[in-house]
């Protein structure tokens, strides 16, 4: 499922004295299958631009395509009720919204909603709890004795409940430990790659935003000022910082050591990983020359 924006503004409390421009002319394509990262400093619009991707807000100006789905300021609420069953959104902080009292329940309670069997909802539950590596026995217990990093799988076993075919995550490894972090990071990634989940993650995460992306679309003061590869994108750093963004801790190293060395590693390096085999051959090729 394609998403489109064609020159997307939105105003908050339009024609009000409060009326505050949060986008401005913003084009961006996520194709169906993608894996995105939208980065940016705080107040760029990004939380603004995801509202737009799953419908709950409308574009005051331009158009945003989910699908066959084109939403525009006129836009009525069937067709948002559509875009919102396709694309799943995982806020911040997603395990503040648990209530239910099991796990179960709180995993089934939107599918109910939307009138699926209660079978079917159940055995999707089931499903969900073994995709998300938590054990078995957590269905029948509440989810508020469950561990942080369990409660937030719970919270998102609630947002894939729906079956989505977009799955937009607004920094979702927020006030998780490092450990939790990479678990959960991972986790998307697998969903990504196994049920070709078209994934949308608004991250600070630079070495995030590299790792796993596809595609990255940076914002600034609500406009979409630069997109690309991660290579493309992180490949500017003098452009990034003007925006007040930084690129990832490899990329950092290697320009440090290209400058102290007067070497260049073959090519950028988002990763750690790569960091090292790029560093590798250049080793190998000046103890091969001595
Ligand atoms: P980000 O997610 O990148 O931090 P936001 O989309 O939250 O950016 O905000 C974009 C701009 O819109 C900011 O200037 C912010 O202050 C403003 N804004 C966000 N939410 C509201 C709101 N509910 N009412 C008025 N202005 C808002």
């Amino acid at each position: 499922m394609d998403i489109v924006l064609q020159q997307v503004g939105y105003l908050y409390a339009k024609d009000s004295p409060f009326e505050k421009r949060a986008l401005e002319e913003v084009n961006a394509t996520i194709p169906s299958g993608s894996y995105t990262a939208i980065i940016g400093h705080t107040g760029s619009g990004k939380s603004t631009l995801l509202l737009h991707l799953n419908g709950l807000l409308k574009p005051s100006e331009g158009s945003v395509r989910v699908g066959p789905t084109v939403i525009t300021s006129d836009t009525k609420g069937k067709s948002l009720k559509d875009v919102r069953k396709h694309v799943g959104i995982v806020f911040q902080f997603p395990e503040h919204q648990l209530f239910e009292e099991t796990v179960e329940k709180d995993i089934m309670f939107g599918p109910l909603n939307f009138d699926i069997p209660e079978e079917e909802a159940r055995s999707r539950a089931h499903e969900l709890i073994k995709l998300l590596g938590l054990p078995p026995d957590v269905a029948q217990k509440s989810p508020f004795d469950l561990s942080g990093g369990q409660m937030r799988r719970v919270a998102i076993a609630g947002v894939l409940a729906f079956n989505p075919s977009v799955l937009i995550l607004d920094e979702p490894t927020a006030g998780l430990d490092p450990r939790g972090r990479k678990e959960i990071m991972e986790l998307f990634h697998r969903l990504h790659v196994e049920e070709n989940l078209t994934t949308i993650l608004v991250t600070h995460s630079m070495e995030d935003a590299a790792r796993y992306a596809d595609q990255v679309l940076v914002m600034h003061d609500g406009r979409s000022v630069l997109s690309g590869t991660p290579e493309e994108v992180f490949g500017q750093a003098e452009e990034l910082a003007s925006y007040r963004l930084g690129v990832p801790r490899s990329v950092q190293f290697q320009r440090d050591f290209e400058k102290l060395t007067g070497t260049q590693l073959g090519r950028l390096a988002l990763t750690e990983e790569q960091l090292a085999k790029e560093m590798a051959v250049v080793l190998k090729e000046a103890g091969g020359r001595r």
